[in-house]
Formats: structure tokens, sequence, C-alpha cells
């Protein structure tokens, strides 16, 4: 079984370590936290961590100058910087320097995971929770294998409800309109009106698998007029 990936939390605020640590705990990965910079960088220099989780506002060294200095060390050490600063400014000096990802604050648990995982995947790295889609707190789909559990019952996947999973989950911010996913994932040509049929019937049956009222969805809902939309919370 492939080991837990290692991720350093270097975030002064107590509150926001916390929950990450937690956040991070229940999903699978292995969290170690320090408070300041100057921390966070003996700690990220011991070559250790899969990931560093990087706050900008930090005592003793600031966030890109921590990266800045994990960089000309390790090249190929993954960083996501967490920051309240959203200006273009700020997220073209901390890329510059460096960091694989951004995440502004305040973030949703859903957004940091997407960007957590997407990191991790492109570092090659073989964890366990890369390939695991959660949706509320009882249901665990395995992309990889189709399969998937909700409570006590096991469920089974095809490709193509997987890979609709998928592309859900990684635009979760927003609803996706049929004629995109018929595009992405099926290759047609967009405005097919009698196409659009295909999505729905897939989304039909992925609801029979992943919701207890298909009915009245909680995780795969209709956006009208708008496409569809997972809510993985
Ligand atoms: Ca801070």
């Amino acid at each position: 079984m492939p080991r837990k990936a290692k991720i350093l939390v270097v975030e002064d605020e107590a509150a926001i370590r916390a929950g990450l640590i937690d956040v991070l705990l229940y999903h699978g990965f292995q969290p170690d936290a320090v408070e300041d910079g100057q921390s966070g960088l003996d700690k990220a220099l011991t070559g250790k961590y899969d990931l560093i989780l990087l706050d900008v506002m930090l005592p003793k060294l600031d966030g890109f100058e921590v990266c800045n200095r994990i960089r000309a060390a390790d090249r190929e050490q993954a960083i996501i910087m967490l920051t309240a600063k959203t200006s273009d400014e700020d997220i073209i000096q901390g890329l510059q320097l460096g960091a694989d990802d951004y995440v502004a604050k305040p973030f949703s648990v859903a957004q940091l995971l997407e960007r957590i995982k997407a990191v991790l995947r492109r570092a090659r790295i073989g964890i366990e929770t890369a390939h695991m889609l959660e949706l509320g707190d009882d249901i665990q789909i395995d992309t990889r294998n189709l399969t998937g559990q909700r409570g006590q019952e096991s469920l089974a996947f095809t490709r193509r409800e997987i890979d609709l999973l998928q592309y859900l989950s990684a635009h979760s911010e927003r609803p996706v309109p049929r004629d995109e996913l018929l595009s992405k994932l099926w290759g047609y040509a967009k405005n097919l009106e009698l196409e659009t049929r295909t999505v729905d019937i897939h989304i039909a049956k992925l609801r029979r698998k992943i919701e207890s009222n298909p009915a009245r969805p909680r995780f795969l809902v209709t956006v009208r007029g708008a496409g569809y939309r997972l809510m993985p919370g």
C-alpha cells in the first residue's frame, strides 16, 4: 500500500493551523506543523515532506522568503502558498519564487484538498488519497478501481461515471454546462442538443448510486439553466 503523504503546515494563526491539521489527518495525510517562517524553512530543508503548505504573512521569515530559500535548495519540493493577499502582484511574485500553486484565504476545505491532490499528482507521488473522492461523511469513491463505499454499501461505477464525477469535482466551484461535459468527456462538438440527454442519463445513474434520495440530490445537483454541480461537502 502506498504511504501517506507528509505535509508540513507553516501557519502562525493557531486556529487555522489546528483546522488544517484536522482536515489533513481526516483525509489520510500525515501532517506536521510549525508557526513561524524560520522553523518552517528548517523543517522543509530536511527534505522529508511531500508538500509544504506555506502561509505568506509569518513571523521571523515571510512565506515568500521561505519559498525562495526552499527552492534554492530543492527545485522539486512541492509548495502551495496560503494567502490572504490576493492581488495579482502577490500571486505573480509567489509563482516566480516557485510556488506550485496558490490558495487564497478564506478557502473551502474541498478547494484546498483539490489543490493539494493536484499538486501531489503533478509531483507524481503515489499517495493513497490521490485517487479517493469523498462525498459528505459517508461516501468514499476509489476512482482507480471504479468502486466505492456508501456507509456499509458497496458501489460499482463505470469508467465514464467516474470521469464525470472527477470532472465535476475538479470544477466544483461552479456548475458545469452539459455541452462542456459532452465536449470534454465524450469528445462531442458543442451545442448538439440531441446529445445532452446522454449526460442526463449518466447523471441519473450516478444519483441512484450516491444519493439517498435521487429525486432530491444533495451532492450532484442541477443548477437550472447552468448545468450540473458537484457539492462534495
Ligand atoms: Ca499569517
